[in-house]
């Protein structure tokens, strides 16, 4: 099948992608001229295991194209948007690239053509699209909310593999060529479930936000674990081996981050609101994420008898998780800036997102002269008053601790990560401060 895919970041790579690797036909359209370039050089522009691969096999097969041109259009039956809908001021998502992404796919669209809503949109939005395709065109189409749910760091896998495809949709033809075009991704029995559009548009906020509330909720009892000297890894086992309950997302840590959860979250409240409901659980979960973000720098004064003023710390991880290079929305990104703003500074490493990092830091007259990336974990210690584990990559699990040791001015580990055991830290003479553990001399 010809397939066009509107809008080449995580999500239209990756789906188109492997919807070539599943013998599709498939052209991806951006208007970023870089990323195209890059890509028709068999590069890929985001780091995502596994997707480099892809696209070099696929593209000398010649089942994938890379243009910033919008003609494939013409030939494809299935065209999908794939294009960001971030956050505005206020809140609601943002839907203006995804209103100009379909004005120029409705100028090639051929008849019956599907047009297809994989970026994540408020309820109602399938049917505005709908509206704002029909004014350009009196071609006859058909348009499916197919929401995504892969997760980076392993979207390829997620991709090829999904728990579950959603499809809305409100005619037959177009609901039978999207499970045509599915059919080889959920061969091993996954189900595709058929829903009107609404459904599905709300089943991806509603997912996402339900996973936020998850992490917020763990987080917040990590936060009464350290008044209370319970030890959150000993109640996340008590509570997970519930089956209700489940083992997943239920790692305390820095808060969430990502180019989804936090504007998921804005955006779901904002179309409660809109329709005159306050969705008390859901401001409850965004409250709590942006007061985890900063939760380490209350570790730190304390430590530091209420003032960090010329002292760094050494940031492991940049990323707003391990396997990417994504930095959106990173908690690494406002607790390094609540340590500036008290006159702290910040060295960093990531093994892939560190660029990423220096391009923002270095954007913000405030950071600008603050922070200072490293290329090596060790090198970015040598003058801190402290490790601070922001992601949880691998190769920060087990260091070599003597080392960090050596390095560092201050014996100080605010593991933000819960990377570590705590009777091996503190043996090894260090002071220590995670999420929620209980460490002997740190209870509130
Ligand atoms: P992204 O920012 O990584 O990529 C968007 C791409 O669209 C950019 O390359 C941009 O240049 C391009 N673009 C913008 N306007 C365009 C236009 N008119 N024509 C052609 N290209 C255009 O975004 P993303 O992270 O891939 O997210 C895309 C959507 O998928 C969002 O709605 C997001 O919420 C949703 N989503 C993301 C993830 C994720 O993990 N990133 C997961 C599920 C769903």
């Amino acid at each position: 099948m010809k397939v066009s895919v509107i809008g080449t970041g995580y999500v239209g790579l990756v789906s188109g992608t492997c919807f070539a690797e599943i013998g599709h036909e498939v052209t991806c359209i951006d208007l970023d001229v870089e990323k195209i370039e890059t890509l028709k050089q068999g590069k890929s522009p985001i780091y995502e295991p596994g997707l480099s691969e892809l696209i070099v096999r696929n593209s000398a097969s010649k089942r994938l194209h890379f243009s910033t041109d919008y003609a494939s259009v013409k030939e494809a039956k299935c065209i999908f948007l794939a294009v960001g809908t971030p956050a505005s001021e206020n809140g609601e998502a943002d839907l203006t690239y995804l209103f100009k992404a379909a004005e120029s796919v409705a100028k090639e669209l051929s008849d019956d053509a599907i047009v297809v809503i994989k970026s994540t949109v408020p309820v109602g939005s399938n049917a505005e699209v709908e509206k704002c395709i029909g004014n350009k065109t009196k071609k006859r189409f058909h348009l499916v909310n197919n929401p995504e749910f892969l997760k980076e760091g392993t979207a390829v896998e997620d991709f090829m593999r999904p728990d579950r495809v959603i499809i809305g949709h409100h005619d037959e033809y177009a609901a039978k060529v999207m499970k045509e075009l599915y059919a080889p991704l959920v061969a091993q029995g996954n189900p595709i479930y058929m829903m009107s559009n609404l459904s599905a548009e709300m089943s991806k906020y509603a997912a996402n936000a339900f996973l936020a509330t998850k992490i917020s909720f763990i987080n917040e009892v990590a936060h009464l674990c350290d008044y209370t000297g319970a030890d959150i890894n000993e109640v996340r086992q008590g509570i997970s081996s519930d089956k209700r309950i489940g083992s997943k997302f239920l790692y305390p840590g820095p808060g969430y981050g990502g180019s989804c959860f936090p504007k998921d979250v804005k955006a779901l409240f904002h179309t409660a609101k809109k329709n005159g409901m306050d969705f008390k659980i859901v401001r409850a979960t965004e409250e709590v994420n942006d007061a985890q973000k900063i939760r380490m720098l209350e570790k730190m004064l304390d430590y530091f008898a209420g003032s960090i003023e010329g002292r760094i710390f050494a940031f492991w991880g940049t990323a707003f998780k391990a396997n990417t290079d994504d930095i959106r929305e990173s908690a690494a990104i406002y607790l390094a800036e609540a340590i500036i703003k008290v006159g702290g500074r910040v060295h960093y490493f990531d093994p892939v997102a560190g660029d990423n990092f220096a391009k923002y830091m270095q954007g913000n007259s405030a950071t600008k002269n603050q922070t200072q990336q490293f290329s090596n974990k060790y090198d970015c210690l040598n003058d801190c008053d402290g490790l601070v584990t922001m992601t949880e990559w691998r190769e920060f699990r087990v260091p070599d601790f003597a080392e960090v040791k050596n390095r560092l001015k201050t014996a100080a580990i605010f593991d933000a990560r819960n990377l570590y055991d705590t009777q091996k830290i503190l043996d090894e003479g260090f002071a220590y401060f995670a999420i929620g553990k209980r460490i002997s001399g740190n209870i509130k």
